[in-house]
């Protein structure tokens, strides 16, 4: 991976025609620095939220050694590249023969479920083994949450102790987990949701459990959602914990994706063509912005002009179209960006290390890209003391 000292340095020497990628490595190992420091127990790192290998081993290196797995691509990928790290296959409906090949050939013990069919199957699957870690994913509410994930999987609370006691009989290890939803905006929930546990607990007295797994849900900056300090996350997950009955008697675990990994990369798109407040650009909803077109997610951007002379120009509002023929390829903003952008500048998207790359497709033939190593800060940062969303007036090049 080539290595710049900015991002602006490769704007200039290389006037690239493709999205760039611009991976921090300082980023994400100050973002596992926090999690590792602040969480006395496992911390697992949701794959999901960035597969790529070099954020993987950048995670690895940097002190995070268990992995949170959903299939068996994302098994064998991990396995692949990090042989010692722990796999826990924490999704919580698995095919019988991806339950069979994570237990005999990649050597998985952890596994979740949310249903009596599926602990079934995992005991079934795994020769009614005796060394399983099982984990019992519980329905919380998620209204804190910008990207609600209820609704799919989770056990009522109500039900919940019919199941654990039918786990505590197959596994050696039993543990609770939940998801609060991503981008969850309110510390409180995850108090919430550590109530319910609380209830659960208290109403099956003689079954012992072993785990409690907050799951993720960690927010990241954008700048229309500037959540609390994540200090205050810690707060309230330790108030909940002191609430539980046997407070101290619990093994810690997390599965943090976005807050990880989002200000880890940063990518660089080309304006192809302007048309008033549109900007044409050479990324979008079919590539690295998604959630900027779905999810009608605002990023932090910032110009960078490829000639001398620069902008003093006043900000304004812009919308964006990506490469694709198709015309769902838009993303709403509003973006800040100065008034005269124009053909051949260049924007660089912030906070785009997490469900940016990972949802990329090939549609249109627009999937070429290029990734290379920056030693910058990232755009705007939840790891100083306090969160601010950086003025983007201050980010422009000139
Ligand atoms: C996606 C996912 C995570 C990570 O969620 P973030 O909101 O990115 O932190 C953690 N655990 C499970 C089970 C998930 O599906």
């Amino acid at each position: 991976m080539e290595d710049y000292d900015a991002p602006d340095e490769l704007v200039r020497q290389r006037r690239p025609d493709i999205p760039v990628t611009c991976f921090r490595p300082a980023a994400l190992e100050g973002a596992v620095r926090w999690f590792t420091q602040n969480f006395p127990g496992k911390v697992l790192y949701a794959v999901k939220a960035n597969p790529a290998p070099y954020i993987l081993s950048g995670l690895f290196h940097a002190g995070i050694k268990h992995f949170d797995v959903a299939s068996i691509p994302e098994i064998e990928l991990v396995r692949g590249l990090l042989p010692e790290a722990h796999l826990s296959f924490m999704h919580p409906v698995k095919s019988r023969q991806a339950i069979e090949r994570a237990y005999f050939d990649y050597g998985v013990r952890d596994f979740a479920f949310d249903s009596l069919e599926e602990l079934e199957k995992i005991v079934t699957c795994t020769g009614k083994s005796k060394d399983l870690t099982l984990m019992l994913r519980l329905a919380v509410p998620n209204t804190a949450s910008e990207l609600p994930l209820s609704g799919k999987f989770g056990i009522a609370p109500e039900k919940a102790a019919t199941l654990l006691k039918a786990a505590r009989k197959a596994g050696k290890r039993l543990g609770i987990t939940f998801h609060v939803g991503s981008q969850t905006m309110d510390p409180q929930a995850y108090s919430t949701a550590l109530a319910l546990v609380g209830e659960i607990l208290q109403s099956i007295p003689r079954t012992r459990v072993d785990i409690i797994d907050v799951g993720g849900g960690f927010p990241s900056l954008y700048p229309d959602m500037v959540p609390p300090a994540l200090a205050d996350y810690k707060t309230a997950i330790e108030q909940g914990f002191d609430q539980l009955p046997h407070s101290g008697r619990y093994e810690f675990w997390c599965e943090p994706g976005r807050a990880l990994v989002a200000e880890s990369c940063s990518v660089i798109v080309k304006v192809d063509l302007r048309k008033d407040d549109v900007l044409y650009i050479n990324d979008g909803t079919y590539g690295s912005l998604f959630d900027a077109g779905h999810m009608g997610f605002r990023y932090p951007v910032r110009l960078i002009r490829p000639t001398p002379g620069g902008t003093d120009a006043a900000l304004k509002p812009f919308r964006f179209y990506g490469p694709t023929c198709d015309s769902i390829d838009y993303m709403p903003g509003p973006f800040s960006l100065p008034e005269d952008v124009r053909e051949g500048d260049y924007i660089e998207i912030g906070q785009l290390g997490a469900y940016g790359n990972t949802m990329r497709t090939g549609f249109n033939g627009f999937d070429v890209t290029e990734t290379v190593s920056v030693k910058a800060p990232p755009l705007t940062t939840m790891y100083d003391d306090a969160p601010e969303t950086t003025d983007s007036r201050e980010l422009i090049i000139v």
